[in-house]
């Protein structure tokens, strides 16, 4: 009884202190480590949504919703290994409801005479494209934003733990989309400042490293090998557009 009452207790902080680890090692890599960490988990949260939405009546109906999943999940989800029958399964859900909304402005419109029908068959076609346009999230962004928020939390809470703090000092801090993200969700957090400040300094890096990168450019030190601004350029793309598709459907 005392064991399950003490292994509930640490439950949550041993969670932390993964998702603190994880942190850790991914600010290791050469990109945001938000990014990262979206890059490697992702892959799994498809994996686990494919195989439950085939058989969850809920999670088809959020599928039919979203329109299937973001550009950046379904292109993952394409190179799910076995993931051809679920996805057909899926899709094949999707499309019969989206058919099935097509229908109405497949018919002709009257003559044009008809002013009250034309101002009618307009408004549905405009709320038919609205609902492509402000349909609720992926279900596999809906996973990883939880995901996310979580990471984030840590992030701020744990700032004070050096092997935290040094790492992101050491890194290349966090992309402008992710930054923004975790501004906006704790504003008001005592470490956001002491964040904000590594953050700071990881950008002066980029720019430092960006200028020497351009300085050799110039034919006057094209002999001068390349060391660290090797790859400013790309860190200057990824900071502005996270890493590879990470952003989905995401709301931003
Ligand atoms: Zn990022
Ligand atoms: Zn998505």
């Amino acid at each position: 009884m005392v064991t399950r009452f003490l292994r509930r207790r640490q439950a949550p902080d041993s969670a932390r202190s993964l998702r603190r680890a994880v942190l850790v090692e991914a600010l290791q890599s050469p990109a945001c480590a938000l990014c990262q960490i979206a890059q490697q988990n992702n892959p799994r949260y498809v994996e686990t949504l494919l195989d439950r939405a085939v058989v969850d009546v809920e999670q088809r109906d959020a599928w039919r919703a979203a329109k299937g999943l973001c550009s950046w999940h379904a292109w993952m989800a394409v190179k799910t290994p076995q993931g051809a029958g679920s996805l057909a399964i899926l899709y094949q859900d999707v499309l019969r409801h989206d058919l099935s909304q097509i229908d109405p402005f497949t018919v002709p419109n009257g003559d044009g005479r008809q002013r009250s029908a034309q101002r009618r068959f307009l408004r549905r076609l405009r709320t038919w494209l609205e609902s492509w346009q402000a349909g609720p999230t992926c279900p596999a962004c809906r996973t990883w934003g939880e995901q996310e928020r979580l990471y984030v939390q840590v992030l701020l809470n744990d700032w004070p733990e050096p092997a935290l703090s040094q790492a992101f000092a050491a890194s290349v801090g966090l992309c402008w989309p992710h930054l923004r993200r975790l501004t906006a969700w704790q504003p008001h957090h005592e470490h956001l400042p002491a964040v904000l400040k590594a953050q700071r300094a990881c950008l002066e890096t980029l720019q430092r490293d960006l200028e020497s990168f351009i300085r050799k450019l110039d034919y006057r030190f094209a002999d001068e090998p390349y060391g660290r601004e090797a790859d400013a350029w790309r860190r200057a793309v990824s900071l502005y557009a996270g890493t590879d598709g990470w952003l989905g459907s995401a709301p931003q």
